[in-house]
C-alpha cells in the first residue's frame, strides 16, 4: 500500500478530507503504511462562521479557534509552515525548504485576502479574528452614529456573511437601547444577495435585512476610502463612524503561480469528481472555480469544501483499495442565515440544478439558530 497523501490547508476541506481519509485508509484502519500529511501555516485554526458572533460580542476569541496542532491526533501528520512551492506535474511541495512528495495530493487552500483602498486603518476585517475582535470593542463602546458594513470586492466567501453580520449588528445596537440614534448601511458590489440561489431566495433576503431597518445598496463598488467616508464607482459617497468590511479575495500566491490556475483565476477541476487536469490532484473548496450553467460560478462556502472532500476522501481511498466504487459531488449545499435575536434562516438546494440551481428556504426561527450553535459545538468536538 504505501502510499502518501498531502493535504494543502487546514480549513474545511483540508480538515475532513484528513479526517476521512484516516477513517478509511490510515491508522484509524490499522493501516500504517498510508501517510496522511496535512499542511498548514496558521497556528490557531478559525471556525470561520463563529467570526459573526463574535464581531458582536456573543464569543470570545479565544471560543472561535483551537490550536491546530490538535488535528495530528488519528493517524495525521501535521506539518506547520507555510507551503512555498507547489507541483502538481509531480505531486510535490516545499515548506520550510522542505520537499514533501506525495501520491495524492489534495489542494484546499481557500482564498487569499487582501485589504484594498487602505480600509484596515479605517475600520476592521471581519473576515479576520483580529478585524472581528477589533469590530466588537469598537461596537461595544459605540454611542451612536452610522456604521457602514462594507462588502470590498466580488466574489468573497460565505454569501449570506455580511448580511448576517449587517442583522446581527442591528440586533446588537437595538438591545443596546441606541437604535434610535444609529444607521446602519451595508454596501455591496452584487446586485442582490445571494444571487445564484434564485430571485425569490435573493428578494427574501433582501427583505428580512431592509425590514430590521438596515439600509440596503446594492451595486456600491468602493472605490477609496478615508478615515469618514466611502466612495463608490457611481460618485456616490458615505459617511461611517464604524466600519466593518469583507477583503478583497484571490487564489493564494503559491497556486497562482502554477499551471492549475485558469481564467478568471481559480483552479478549474472536474465539477463531480474535484480531480484537476493532473491525475490525482484534486483541488477543493474557495480556491476553486466552477462554472454553473446559469452563468455564474458555484459560491464559496464550507458546506460545499465539506461534501468536496467528503467526496474526494473517498474516491481516493477507493483507487488505493484498487476499487472502483467512486461517489460525485453533486452540488448540494445549505446555509445557514443568522437574523439576530435569537433567529436564523435556513435555505439549501442543489446548485448543479438546470437550467438554474433549485434552492429552498425555511421559515426563519429559533429552531435554525439552535441548529447552527449546535453544528459550532459538533465542528469542535468532532474535529479537535
Ligand atoms: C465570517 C464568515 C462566516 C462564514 N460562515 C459560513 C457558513 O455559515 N457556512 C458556510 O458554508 N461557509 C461559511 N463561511 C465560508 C467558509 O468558512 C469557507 O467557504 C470555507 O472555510 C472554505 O474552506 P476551504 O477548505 O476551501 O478554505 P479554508 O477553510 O479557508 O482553509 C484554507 C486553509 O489553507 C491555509 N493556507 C493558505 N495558504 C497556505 C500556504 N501557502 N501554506 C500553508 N497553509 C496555507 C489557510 O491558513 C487556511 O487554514 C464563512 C466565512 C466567513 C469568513
Amino acid at each position: 500500500m504505501n502510499k502518501t497523501i498531502l493535504i494543502l490547508g487546514a480549513g474545511t476541506g483540508g480538515i475532513i478530507t484528513a479526517k476521512e481519509l484516516s477513517k478509511k485508509v490510515g491508522k484509524d484502519r490499522g493501516l500504517n503504511p498510508v501517510k496522511i500529511i496535512l499542511f498548514e501555516k496558521e497556528e490557531k485554526n478559525v471556525f470561520a462562521p463563529s467570526l459573526l458572533w463574535l464581531m458582536v460580542g456573543k464569543r470570545k476569541p479565544k471560543q472561535v479557534y483551537r490550536s491546530t496542532n490538535k488535528l495530528s491526533r488519528a493517524g495525521i501528520e501535521v506539518v506547520i509552515g507555510e507551503i512555498e512551492k507547489v507541483n502538481p506535474e509531480n505531486i510535490s511541495i516545499t515548506v520550510k525548504g522542505k520537499e514533501y512528495k506525495g501520491d495524492y495530493m489534495v489542494i484546499s487552500l481557500g482564498v487569499e485576502q487582501i485589504t484594498e483602498h487602505n480600509l484596515n486603518n479605517y475600520g476592521n476585517d471581519f473576515y479576520t479574528l483580529d478585524g472581528a475582535t477589533k469590530f466588537s470593542e469598537q461596537l461595544k463602546n459605540f454611542k451612536g452614529g452610522k456604521i457602514a458594513v462594507l462588502v470590498s470586492a466580488l466574489p468573497f466567501k460565505c454569501p449570506a456573511a455580511p448580511y448576517e453580520a449587517a442583522m446581527l449588528v442591528e440586533s446588537f445596537i437595538r438591545k443596546k437601547g441606541i437604535a434610535n440614534k444609529t444607521e446602519i448601511s451595508l454596501y455591496v458590489p452584487e446586485p442582490g444577495p445571494m444571487g445564484v440561489a434564485g430571485k425569490e431566495l435573493s428578494g427574501a433576503v433582501r427583505q428580512m435585512v431592509e425590514m430590521k431597518g438596515v439600509k440596503y445598496f446594492p451595486e456600491y463598488q468602493i472605490t477609496s476610502a478615508t478615515e469618514r467616508t466611502l466612495t463608490f464607482n457611481n460618485d456616490k459617497t458615505a459617511e461611517y463612524d464604524l466600519m466593518a468590511f469583507t477583503p478583497k479575495h484571490q487564489c493564494p500566491s503559491v497556486i497562482r503561480e502554477t499551471a492549475l490556475v485558469e481564467k478568471p483565476g481559480w483552479i478549474k477541476v472536474n465539477r463531480n469528481t474535484m480531480e484537476t487536469q493532473f491525475p490525482n490532484v484534486y483541488a477543493i473548496g474557495d480556491i476553486t472555480f466552477i462554472p454553473l450553467e446559469m452563468g455564474k460560478p458555484l459560491p464559496k462556502a464550507g458546506v460545499f469544501a465539506h461534501y468536496q472532500a467528503e467526496t474526494v476522501a473517498h474516491n481516493i481511498a477507493q483507487k488505493i483499495y484498487g476499487k472502483n466504487d467512486f461517489k460525485t459531488f453533486n452540488g448540494e449545499g445549505q446555509c445557514f442565515l443568522e437574523m439576530g435575536n435569537g433567529k436564523a434562516g435556513y435555505a439549501g438546494g442543489n446548485f448543479y440544478g438546470s437550467p438554474l440551481p433549485i434552492v429552498k428556504m425555511k421559515k426563519p426561527g429559533y429552531f435554525w439558530h439552535l441548529t447552527k450553535v449546535w453544528f459550532e459545538k459538533y465542528w469542535f468536538f468532532k474535529y479537535f
